[in-house]
């Protein structure tokens, strides 16, 4: 039910959980976030409140538990992304939050929305040999996009932003349904994706720092610009670029506005 996202140059961890806290007036059941760092992907995540999804973090020493303190470890990462859920697939358990992770351990996604022809992705993905660990519908979208970006790789694309961007892309006009859409990919350190059809998705633009998030108030106190994306369009952020595109690839505009109210 809310999403955000951060690339920059602060630890990702405590800006993306801050964020969470200011949606969680949307509801919701369970939530999780994954932190990119070193080459790493960190990911955490519980049913219940954001203290379970804090206390999980602190137990394996990588936050404070009041969410004040410094953040340790992997979680100095500067690129990540969180989640609350409001299950429609699968219920409301740790395995079912978000994030999910692709079979490679290295890739991340999040959802909000439902994708309506997940059934037909799973039997075809479990038909490829892949073991899914989840109830959701989501998960195809993990394994989908490690896929796209197995292939693209092979196919001699050269790692970077850009390649989550095409891999994204070609997930996208896979599914039916409604999402928002997030991804990380740890070989991929800074820069997070984004995707979204019929389901909120905004941008927050910093200064060295930017945002994705279901709406304003996740990064309201880093900044007041933002660009709303338009309907089936793809944006990639790293720290000092926001690049959108539609699904197949041609450059796309959102609208920009500034946000005057206040928090
Ligand atoms: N359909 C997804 C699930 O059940 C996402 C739900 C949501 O929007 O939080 O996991």
């Amino acid at each position: 039910c809310g999403i955000v996202g951060y690339v920059g140059a602060r630890p990702a961890l405590s800006i993306v959980l801050d964020g969470l806290r200011r949606l969680e007036y949307r509801g919701y059941d369970s939530a999780g976030v994954a932190v990119v760092g070193d080459g790493e992907l960190l990911t955490e995540k519980r049913a219940g409140k954001l203290a379970n999804l804090e206390k999980a973090l602190a137990e394996r020493g990588i936050a404070d538990p009041e969410g004040t303190g410094p953040v340790l470890g992997i979680g100095d990462g500067t690129t990540g992304i969180g989640h609350t859920r409001w299950a429609t697939h699968g219920g409301p358990t740790d395995r079912n939050a978000h994030p999910h992770v692709a079979r490679d351990g290295r890739v991340a996604v999040i959802h909000n929305g439902i994708i309506e022809n997940f059934a037909k992705l799973r039997d075809e993905l479990e038909s490829d040999g892949v073991e899914f660990t989840s109830d959701t519908d989501t998960e195809c979208a993990a394994h989908l996009l490690a896929g796209a970006l197995a292939e693209l790789r092979a196919g001699g694309a050269p790692d970077g932003p850009q390649l989550l961007a095409a891999a994204m892309r070609q997930v996208c006009v896979r599914l039916e349904g409604a999402f928002t859409l997030l991804a990380a990919d740890a070989a991929i350190p800074g820069a997070v994706v984004g995707a979204r059809r019929n389901s909120p998705l905004v941008v927050g633009r910093g200064t060295g720092e930017n945002f994705l998030a279901s709406d304003v108030s996740a990064f309201i106190e880093h900044t007041r610009e933002a660009v709303e994306l338009g309907q089936d369009q793809v944006v990639l952020i790293t720290a000092d670029s926001i690049e959108i595109t539609d699904f197949d690839g041609r450059p796309a505009a959102g609208k920009d506005f500034h946000i005057d109210w206040d928090a």
